[in-house]
């Protein structure tokens, strides 16, 4: 057992210097997006009580930093916040980083993150004299930001990133469907005292057996984990998942494999970077939908939920602006018409 493996055994974490112990569930910012003030200000309240001290949020995500800055101020000495943005340049970042505090309503963020660095190409940028990074250089130095991270979807750009700067924490998509994280790029940012984060934890509320997934990655190296959470109910079950978090058996293994088969690899972990659809297509709910009513057999439920939409399957334009944005290359023109072809040929069936 690594030194940083025993420092993270059990419920809580040591994400990066100072930050004190974490508790191994915090939430990510993109589903209270979806909820009036009041819903999110609830599930914020919910998560605090239950435990929850480590948020993550960022530029992109509309008003999500805005709705933590209602409720995590009135909590300040005892939370850690995280926020993250796609600008590239050093002085672009320095405004966003400004723009974070006003939203956060807060005159430091723990953790600021280089958002989703995709390729080479855009490592170079961050890394540039003039880059993302020298600009939050000069934030930490100026007491606004104290550590600072990356986020990406590609493994093997992280560990680059890893070896050209010291950045205190990584945050990846890590879940039993996703795993490419957990061959070299953990091990790596453990053994460098790298503070690991997995985003999507349980690939965007499709993973249905919570429990045994978050079991096995908080087994694989990870720290901590935010899912996005929309309401109190999913609070209390996440933190609930962190009381047992022993290896799983051959017989757990093999009903998370079986989900794994069940997904397959064309799933949306709705993470709405696709967004917005000129269209008006709401992405990532019609990616939802298709799956209630494909795998788990509740076609009336998602009919009845299609029906309350202006635009679906069917208004896809195949522009392929979605494409272009989707970090997992989901093909949404063939998706679309492949859902509503067999929607239509399910109707005329049911008829
Ligand atoms: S391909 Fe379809 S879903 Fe994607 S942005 Fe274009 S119209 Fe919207
Ligand atoms: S389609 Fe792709 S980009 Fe859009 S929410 Fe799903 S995974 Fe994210």
């Amino acid at each position: 057992m690594d030194e940083r493996t025993s420092r993270t055994a059990g419920r809580t974490a040591r994400l990066f210097p100072g930050s004190g112990d974490v508790l191994r569930m915090g939430m990510g910012g993109i589903p209270i997006q979806r909820l009036d003030p009041s819903g999110s200000e609830r599930v914020l309240e919910k998560a605090i009580a239950a435990g929850i001290n480590f948020f993550d949020t960022a530029r992109g995500y509309t008003d999500s930093e805005s709705k933590f800055g209602r409720v995590l101020p009135r909590y300040r000495g005892q939370v850690r916040v995280a926020s993250k943005s796609f600008s590239r340049g050093a002085a672009d970042i320095q405004r966003d980083i400004e723009t974070s505090l006003r939203n956060l309503r807060s005159d430091h963020i723990d953790v600021y993150q280089c958002h989703n660095v995709a390729g080479e190409a855009d490592l170079e940028k961050i890394l540039a004299p003039d880059g993302a990074v020298a600009g939050m250089l000069k934030a930490q130095a100026q007491g606004k930001i104290g550590h600072i991270g990356i986020s990406g979807h590609k493994p093997g750009v992280l560990a680059m990133a890893l070896e050209r700067f010291a950045f205190a924490t990584i945050q990846v998509p890590a879940n039993f469907m996703e795993t490419e994280a957990m061959r070299e790029l953990i091990p790596a940012a453990r053994r460098r005292g790298v503070g690991v984060i997995a985003m999507k934890p349980v690939g965007g509320g499709n993973i249905r057996e919570t429990a045994l997934n978050f079991r096995f990655i908080f087994n694989q190296g990870i720290d901590v984990a935010i899912p996005g959470m929309d309401s109190e109910r999913q609070v209390a079950e996440n933190v609930a998942a962190l009381d047992d978090l022993s290896p799983l058996n051959a017989e757990e293994i093999s009903r998370l494999q079986a989900e794994k088969e069940r997904l397959g690899d064309r799933f949306c972990r709705r993470c709405e970077y696709c967004m917005p659809c000129p269209q008006g297509l709401p992405i990532s709910f019609l990616h939802v939908l298709r799956n209630y009513y494909f795998l788990y057999d509740l076609k009336d439920w998602a009919l009845e939920r299609l029906g309350g939409l202006a635009r679906t399957y069917k208004d896809c334009t195949a522009c392929g602006e979605c494409v272009a944005k989707c970090p997992y290359h989901l093909d949404m023109p063939a998706i679309f018409r492949e859902t509503w072809e067999k929607m239509q040929a399910d109707r005329e069936d049911r008829a």
